[in-house]
């Protein structure tokens, strides 16, 4: 968006509209403001060098002091190295994210696997203890009965 922006700008050959940008320093890629606080202006070198190579400039620039001076082409290769860098940055820490979830969701899995056990346990132990004490109720009341019998 911001490349494109910048072409725009470029082909306009006017002073960019984007605003809110306070970095005081110059740094990788496209300038957002000189040192100055000026604003930077794409232009086109008419020099015998670099014949219509593209270049940022400052907005105050007649007034002698020092003011940005890239070239578009250096800006750009820079641009494309940070963004890559960034991209590779943010890839990593999704890629350990994404990591970091599926170690959850295993130990989730795992969680539930075992209460899912237990569950099964207590109700097998609730099956063989009521069972037990039904039987135990049985043999009871067969020998109240037979005691009856003999009274
Ligand atoms: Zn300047």
């Amino acid at each position: 968006m911001e490349t494109e922006a910048y072409i725009l700008m470029d082909e306009a050959h006017s002073r960019s509209n984007i605003v809110g940008r306070t970095e005081p320093e110059i740094e990788v890629g496209f300038p957002n403001i000189c040192y100055c606080g000026g604003q930077p202006l794409l232009q086109t070198s008419y020099t015998r060098n670099d014949p219509g190579r593209k270049y940022f400039t400052c907005e105050n620039v007649s007034d002698g002091d020092m003011h940005i001076h890239k070239w578009w082409d250096v800006a750009v290769m820079e641009e494309i190295r940070e963004r890559a860098r960034v991209y590779e940055v943010d890839l990593k820490e999704h890629r350990e994210q994404e990591s970091i979830t599926e170690e959850k969701i295993v130990k989730l899995e795992k969680l539930v696997a075992e209460l899912q056990k237990s569950k099964l346990d207590e109700g097998y132990e609730l099956l063989i203890g009521g069972g037990t004490i039904t039987v135990f109720v049985l043999f009871l009341s067969i020998l109240l009965y037979c005691r009856s019998d003999y009274v």
